[in-house]
Order: structure tokens, then sequence, then C-alpha cells
């Protein structure tokens, strides 16, 4: 099974991922996540990514395609993955369909998570991660005890550049306006699932796996194993 996840910065599409990735024994690739990684291999690709990243802007296609497509042709792919944060535009969608067709593929069910800005604002500016031992934390949702402290290391705690309150806003003006046409042509293929990102957590995941059992079953799905 081979899935996108859709949606702004903040809507939720991790933790979402994360679950599904665990029922269904399947990669979750995160392009945040593999930039991050290109980033702090401090390259010349990487120096590149950090500019962009930095500045809340979309680091540019021909740079996002390439480490995209190497990582879903690896081995651990056979079977199906999530892409999470992949393609955020038409054009990258075009190229993700004809890298699958060429290993008679293709993408079966991509899920849209819609969501307030005013929500996004909230999750993502008040985000923080500890500088020692990575664990994540909320202003709001998931306070450490001490304010700036991690509670499991005693570490600090800072805000990610681009989950600045500025950033954000400008994130999301500028996902909006990419995504359009990536929603409208997944649309007219008939394998987008809007998801209702502001219910609870498990009545989301329930939702997923539903909408994942159907697609498996509708004629001209290709099994590759695991639904
Ligand atoms: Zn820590």
């Amino acid at each position: 099974m081979r899935i996108v996840f859709l949606g702004p910065p903040g809507a939720g599409k991790g933790t979402q991922a994360e679950a599904l990735s665990k029922a269904k024994r399947l990669p979750h690739i995160s392009s945040g996540n593999l930039l991050r990684e290109v980033v702090e291999s401090a390259t010349t690709t990487g120096v590149k990514v950090r500019e962009y990243i930095d500045k809340g802007l979309l680091v540019p296609d021909q740079i996002v395609v390439d480490i995209i497509r190497e990582r879903i042709l690896k081995n651990d792919c056979k079977n199906g993955f999530i892409l999470d944060g992949f393609p955020r535009t038409l054009s990258q969608a075009k190229v993700l369909d004809e890298t699958l067709k060429k290993i008679e593929s293709r993408i079966d069910v991509v899920f849209y998570f819609s969501v307030s800005k005013e929500s996004i604002v909230q999750r993502l500016s008040g985000r923080r991660i500890c500088n020692s031992c990575g664990a994540n934390y909320h202003i709001e949702y998931v306070p450490s005890s001490k304010d700036g402290v991690c509670d499991k290391c005693g570490g600090k705690l800072y805000q990610r550049t681009d989950d600045k309150l500025e950033t954000v806003v400008e994130r999301i003006k500028v996902y909006h306006e990419q995504t359009e046409d990536l929603v409208d042509y997944y649309k007219k293929n008939g394998i987008l699932k809007e998801i209702e990102s502001e219910s609870k957590i498990e009545t989301i995941t329930k939702n997923i796996l539903d909408t994942i059992k159907k697609a498996s079953q509708k004629p001209g799905f290709i099994n590759h194993g695991v639904v």
C-alpha cells in the first residue's frame, strides 16, 4: 500500500503517520526528517537546504525530488510506504507518479488533512525540543514541569527556527498556494480522502485504517503483500 499524507504543517500528519506505520508495518518517510538529515550531513546540498528552511521557504523541487526518489526505491519500501510532507507541488506529484510507474506501481490513497489556520499556529508555535536528548514538548499540551528544562535529562528546551510564529504563518500561506493544484490532481484521480484533523487522534486513526481497508478491496488494486 502506497500512501501519501497531505496537509499543512502542524495538521497532525506526523502522529497519524507513526500510528499507521506501526499498524501496517510500512516505513514512514517524512520529507522534513529526511531534509533535516541532509542538513545535518553538512554537505553542499545540506548547506543549501538549510538556507531555505531557515527562511521558512520551500526547498526547490529538484533537490527534494532527488532525495525522496532515492529513499522510496530502497528495499524496505517494496511493500509500500507512507509519504509525509511530499509531494508538495503538482510537478513533484507527477515526478512521483512517473517514478512509481517505472516499477509498475502507483499511489493507492492520498489523505488530505484539513485544519484551521488558528489551530496550526497554536500547535506549531508552542513546540519545544530538548537540545540534549531530542524529547518533544508543547508549552500548552505537553509542558515540561520546569519552564525551559527537559524532564527526562535536564537539557535546555529550544524552539526550532521554522516553528517561530512569523515563520509558521509564512509556511501556511506558502503551503496553501502551492498545494491547491495538487489537491485537485489527486481528487481527479479519485484517490483523495479528506481527513477532518480536529477530531480525536484515535478517531482519525480508525478512519484512516478503514479507508485503507476499503481501498485495498477496490478492483485494480495491486496487492504487494501488505494491506
Ligand atoms: Zn532532554
